[in-house]
Formats: structure tokens, sequence, C-alpha cells
């Protein structure tokens, strides 16, 4: 079965219609009209080339997502563009935007939909200044070529690339690259300064940290002088500011940035911003900075999986010309699942280590030097411990975790158990299962999903199951 063009656009339209101002509905979807569908492509016709670019750059993100839901992983989007031809009115012409430009890429794991859009014409020169001398403020190890591409952070990586090559003609402006502490942030928007400085040294690139553009604009505000602040940052043609949740109550500075964010974005110059948390949960940040932050793109660092652990570790060892046993290195991935900053803190721990006491670098020094560096494997945490803790958070007789009760609480109180001694011990699923009765790996497999899946749907149980993790995380320092 396919479904029509017109169908699939009603559905996405449906979804569109309950998520967007009704004013905006208006003005920008009811005019579209779907032409057809083949394979996974449908193809939609807007009225005009500022339209399409107006829908690029405000609905791409919504675009994408709803019509992959219709249509799959490998939904795409095509525009025809009417054009007014003169003298020949009744006929509009149909033009169709090559593909290139409009592929949707998702990424199964973040569930998020990029578009790459053309350039962004207009670019906005100041009269009578001149192209001034301004040190990027860059590190040049920080490039892309050092940032090893993972599951991790392949959408941040590949729009940080995309805007690297076309700063400020892409639909990813702003780029907000968020994440925890240590995941690549500073690094991965460095790079993109790195590259367009190295694709093109007559961009001014300034990468400045947040904390110091306050400095900065507090010591102008001091001289008067703010109208010199935000115009000197008005001359960045590519402009990275890191840690923006330091901006939180800066009220004042907040309005500068907000001041220089109009004036380089409406220019077509690229804006890269990173957080340690999604724009949406910065708090203490005006609204309207917050939307401006939701023009773009924001794509999201998680913590690498084992294999690009591995492939992280094995790159710095090359660049720094060491050498040291698979097995070692396997170990300090394995163990090390904090933060990127720690991975790499481990390995130099393990070379002082060894130069000093003027030891080979084998497993065993590894075992003793981690042992000091993680916190969180010292201490061996049983399953046993777990399930005295969770018996005694809900209040439940020991043996009944063992028996084959099929009493709610004490079923739901033995799946979490499961979960936990999953998640904090090494344990195969086989001995988590003999802990409880001699229950077999699948009753495990079993015990976990739904776990997972109720605290999507049921916050309360969520809190609960948040509130025993950080206990037993404690018991495990
Ligand atoms: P953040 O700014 O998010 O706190 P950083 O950018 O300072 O993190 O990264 C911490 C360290 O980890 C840096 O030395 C960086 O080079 C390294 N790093 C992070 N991600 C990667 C990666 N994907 N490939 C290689 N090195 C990485
Ligand atoms: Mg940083």
């Amino acid at each position: 079965m396919t479904k029509t063009a017109d169908k699939v656009w009603d559905n996405c339209l449906a979804i569109i219609k309950d998520i967007v101002e009704w004013q905006h509905f208006k003005t920008w979807f009811e005019p579209i009209r779907p032409v057809e569908i083949k394979g996974k492509v449908l193809t939609i016709q807007v009225p005009s080339q500022f339209f399409f670019e107006y829908l690029e750059e405000h609905y791409v993100n919504l675009l994408a997502k709803t019509l992959k839901r219709e249509l799959g992983k490998e939904a795409r989007l095509e525009y025809r563009i009417m054009v007014d031809s003169g003298n020949n009115k009744n006929k509009p012409i149909t033009t169709d935007i090559p593909g290139q430009g409009y592929k949707i890429f998702t990424n199964n794991e973040m569930d998020f939909p990029l578009v790459i859009n053309n350039p962004v014409k207009n670019p906005f020169v100041i009269p009578g200044l001149k192209k001034v001398q301004i040190d990027p403020q860059l590190n040049p190890i920080y490039t892309f070529e050092t940032f090893i591409e993972g599951d991790c952070n392949r959408v941040a990586r590949r729009a940080g690339k995309t805007v690297a090559d076309k700063p400020g003609a892409t639909s990813f402006n702003p780029l907000v690259i968020y994440g925890g502490v240590g995941l690549g942030k500073t690094h991965l928007a460095q790079a993109v300064g790195n590259e367009v400085k190295r694709n093109n040294s007559n961009k001014v690139v300034l990468y400045v940290s947040s904390e110091k553009f306050i400095n900065q604009f507090q010591d102008h505000s001091r001289n008067n002088a703010i109208n010199d602040f935000i115009h000197f940052y008005q001359l960045i043609d590519v402009l990275i500011i890191d840690d923006v949740q330091f901006f939180s109550r800066a009220e004042k500075s907040q309005d500068a940035l907000f001041a220089i964010f109009n004036h380089l974005h409406q220019s077509g110059k690229q804006l890269i911003l990173t957080s340690d948390k999604p724009p949406k949960d910065l708090e203490g940040v005006q609204e309207r900075l917050l939307s401006r932050f939701r023009w773009g793109l924001s794509a999201d660092l998680q913590m690498p999986d084992y294999d690009t652990k591995i492939e992280i570790l094995e790159k710095k060892m090359k660049n720094d010309g060491l050498e040291m046993p698979k097995e070692v290195v396997k170990y300090i991935a394995y163990n090390i699942n904090s933060n990127v900053r720690e991975l790499e803190g481990a390995l130099i721990s393990l070379l002082a280590q060894s130069s000093l006491n003027k030891r080979e670098i084998d497993l065993d020094l590894a075992k003793k030097v981690l042992r000091n560096f993680v916190k969180t494997s010292s201490k061996e945490i049983t399953i046993d411990t777990i399930q005295k803790m969770v018996c005694d958070f809900f209040d439940v007789p020991y043996e009944k975790l063992l028996q084959k009760t099929r009493k709610r609480e004490i079923v739901q109180a033995r799946q979490i158990t499961m979960y936990l001694a999953k998640a904090f011990t090494k344990n195969s699923l086989k001995t988590i299962g003999e802990h409880f009765g001699g229950r077999d790996h699948t009753t495990v497999i079993h015990s976990c999903q739904t776990v997972k899946d109720l605290m999507d749907t049921d916050s309360s149980f969520k809190e609960s199951v948040m509130e025993l993790q950080q206990k037993v995380q404690l018991a495990a320092m």
C-alpha cells in the first residue's frame, strides 16, 4: 500500500497544525501544495523563493520530523518553487530544486532530522570598514581530523562540518552544540572555527568563552563603551560562544548578546554556541534569546560507546607517539564511562605512572592507576546490596523478591532490582537471574525493558527509579 502525496501531506499538516500558531499555519502551510510522491520523496510546491527560504529557516526540523513519521527514516522533501514569469501570467514555471541540497539525514539514536540548505543570500557589508585583523583565539589542535566520529556525536559533527563549509549559508544558524562536561563541545566548536580559517583565511573567526564575553561587557559598560563592544562583535563572520549557560541571570550581557546575535544573523554571519544543556532548559536566559537559539539546529553530544572510546584512545596515542598493549586500551575504554576528558586523563595518568616508576605499561599497572582514577569503580557493588536497598525503599520483604509472587508491588520491585543490578554490576544476565530464585536470563531482559518503558510513561515510577539509582550510585562511590 502506498500513500498518495495528498494523504501524506494531510497527515503532516494535522500534526503541524497542533504545533504551529494558527496565524503562522495559515501563512506558511496553507499555501503549500503536495505535488507528488516518489518512493520516500515528497515534493511540495511553494509560492516563491522567499517562501521556500522562510520554511527552511524556521520550519525545517518540524517538516523533517513529521515527514519522517509518515514515510520512515529515509523520508526526503523536495520543493518546487512557482516563479512568476512576467509576460506569461497564466503559466507559472515550476522549478525543481536540485535534490542534493535537500536531503534529510536522520540519526536513529537521537531522532534528529537534519536538512541541509542552500546559501542564504544578502551578505551584509559594513560600508567603509575594512576587515580587521582579529586573532581567532582558536587552539589549532582542535580539528575535525582529531574529533572522532561515533553515534554519540554524528549529528553534531556533521552539522559542524556543513557549517564550516558554508558558514552563515545553511539553516544551521545558530548551531547549538550541547552536552555534559568533557564530551567535546569546545573541541567541536573550535574545529568549525579552524576549518573555516583553513578554507578561507579572510573570514573573521572569533572564539570566546561566555565568561570572557560577560567580563568584557562589564568592563565596557563601566567605561560607557557598550557601543564599541557591540560594534566589535558585529564585525565577526563566524562567532563561537562557548558555554552559554553562564549567561543565565547576566541580564545586561544578554541584551548585548541579543543585539549582536540579531545583527550577525541578519547579515548572514554564522553563530556557533555551546551549552551544557539543551537551549530549552537554560534557566535565567531571556525567552527572546532562547527563541533565537532555536532558529538553527541544536545537536547534542553523548558519551561515546566502547568502540568509539577505543578509537579516541588510539588516535590520541598515535598523535603523541605512544604505544601500549591492546588489552590495556580495552581496559581503559571499558572502565571509563563518565566523559572523554576523563578517558584522556586515565591515559595520561597511566603514562605518568609508568615513567615515574620506570615500569612497563601492562594490565596490572592499568588496574592500579584506574582504581585511583575512577571513583565509581573503586567499590564493587553487589546484587545483594542492591536487593536490600530496593527492599528498604519499597518496604518489601527480601524473601518475596525471590519467590514467585505476582503481586504488583513485588513484581515491580523485583523488576527494578534487576534493572539496577544490570546497570551497576558487571554480572551476567544469567547470574542476575539466579539471584532471584533461579529465573532465567530472558526474564531479566524482559524486566529491564519493562522498567525502561514504564519510566517513559509513568513519571512517579521514574522518580522512584531515579531516586534509587542515586542511592546505588552513592553506595558505589
Ligand atoms: P567540553 O567542552 O564538552 O567540556 P572538551 O571539548 O573540552 O569538552 O573535550 C574534552 C576532551 O575530550 C578534549 O581533550 C577533547 O579533545 C576530547 N574529545 C572529546 N570528544 C572527542 C572526540 N569525539 N574525539 C577525540 N577527542 C575528543
Ligand atoms: Mg568546554
